[in-house]
């Protein structure tokens, strides 16, 4: 398979101002046609250093491109030094002058005089046309060796990739496809999902698999390369069935849903309504569930009940509960699981209350613990987790736990 370099010029990149974006778009599109990028680089304005990387990236990989540098200025030494890389000189085209000057006039302005270092091209480098900028990109080949020198600005570089340098690639990469599935995990760590996917996952060597971690679910991503679309696909979905069918209950998304899509949907699929009694999480499970469109089909109503007045008041938690168990127990979160339920009068009510933190952790209930409850037509139950993660992952983790729990009671 063929392998790319990214190199990302200018000393902005380098700096918390901006963002070196190139590469992710530039990425995106060579593994649409399965070429692979293994290695990017950031370089500031020192040619020293550019020309370095420029030579060693393309003694390593067969494709190399880099974004920026190309404007006018002293510090545009982007010409220069991917010329030294390559062992060419930099050669000048009168056309190329003549165009400037004539950009230049149309909007009437004569060219200054620097800009003339932008009629220099690497010599045997295909000129790419610049339609959107004044900095004209090259094409540099040699053997199996291509350097692709695009100007920095997206605007510019994009037209330029997709119109001159991506019909080579998708040639030279051959007829590729890749299908992706994404699954989604709840529930369990990164290793324990590995222990379960890897058996499965190591027999198709050919598919890219990766397992990542977000704050709160473990995320499988498959990527499946064939000559053929539905083949492709079709080796995506089979392995994509085989984890989840081996990970069971804690998959909860096969297409890469969210956890609150999912569980709507479910909701919907049921004609069922939920309502939530959120204490620690502080709306935050109502504003999930909120933001899916159509939510107001299954969504009916949702209570913060911060202090123990308004879990008494509200949802009919009883003193006695909140004296002898306190408002971070499991008797507490069932209690308002059923009031919240009685209330809005849902086919399911879910309740959270617990420790977020920095403060109000005791040796028995630490920060980090949540009592999830739910309430449905005959059932009234709770459990019990201790979430690590400061204040916000706390109350991130907890909605998402929530969520999840009151998906396991829908039976999906
Ligand atoms: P120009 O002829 O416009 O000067 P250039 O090739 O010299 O083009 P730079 O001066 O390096 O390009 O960058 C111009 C602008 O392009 C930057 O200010 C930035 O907004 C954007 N840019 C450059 N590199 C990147 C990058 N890697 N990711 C995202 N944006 C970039
Ligand atoms: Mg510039």
């Amino acid at each position: 398979m063929l392998a790319a370099e990214i190199i990302a010029i200018g000393s902005e990149l380098l700096t918390p101002e901006r963002t070196d974006t190139n590469s992710l778009w530039l990425t995106a599109r060579l593994n649409e046609i399965g070429i692979e990028v293994l290695l990017k680089t950031i370089v500031g304005d020192s040619g020293e250093r550019l020309q370095e990387s420029v030579g060693d990236a393309l003694r390593r990989s067969d494709i190399v491109i880099t974004t920026g540098g190309l404007g006018p200025t002293e510090d545009d030494i982007t010409r220069q030094f991917t010329a030294n890389a390559v062992g060419r000189e930099l050669v000048y085209h009168e056309h190329l002058e003549a165009h400037l000057r004539e950009r230049f006039r149309a909007w009437g302005r004569e060219m200054p005089e620097i800009n003339r270092r932008q009629a220099y091209v690497i010599d045997g480098a295909q000129i790419l046309p610049n339609p959107n900028g004044s900095a004209v990109g090259m094409l540099y080949e040699e053997g199996r060796k291509m350097l692709a020198v695009l100007p920095g600005p997206p605007r510019e570089n994009q037209p330029m990739f997709l119109e001159h340098v991506l019909p080579k690639l998708t040639k030279r990469a051959g007829e590729v496809f890749v299908r992706r599935r994404v699954l989604k995990v709840s529930g369990k760590g990164e290793s324990a999902v590995d222990e379960i996917a890897a058996p499965i996952y190591t027999a198709y060597p050919e598919v890219q698999t990766s397992i990542l971690f977000n704050k709160s679910e473990v995320e499988i991503h498959i990527a499946a390369k064939a000559d053929d679309p539905d083949k492709a696909q079709a080796i995506a979905d089979e392995l994509a069935d085989r984890l989840a069918a081996a990970l069971g209950k804690a998959v909860f998304s096969t297409y890469g849903e969210s956890m609150e899509e999912v569980v709507g949907k479910r909701l919907l699929e049921l004609g069922e309504t939920v309502s939530v009694a959120e204490s620690c999480t502080g709306g935050l499970i109502g504003r999930r569930f909120t933001e899916v469109p159509g939510s107001s089909s299954y969504f009916m109503e949702g209570a913060i009940t911060y202090s123990n007045a308004a879990k008494m008041r509200t949802l009919g938690v009883s003193a006695e509960i909140l004296e002898t168990y306190g408002a971070v127990s499991a008797e507490c979160a069932e209690a308002m699981a059923r009031g919240m339920r009685e209330y809005a009068r849902t086919d399911h009510a879910v309740a959270v209350t617990g420790i977020a933190g920095p403060d109000g952790g005791s040796d028995d209930k630490p920060v980090g613990t949540v009592f999830i409850g739910y309430a449905g037509r005959d059932v009234v139950r709770s459990i019990k987790l201790v979430l690590p993660g400061d204040r916000y992952l706390v109350r991130w983790r907890s909605s998402q736990a929530a969520l999840d729990y009151l998906r396991r009671q829908l039976g999906r």
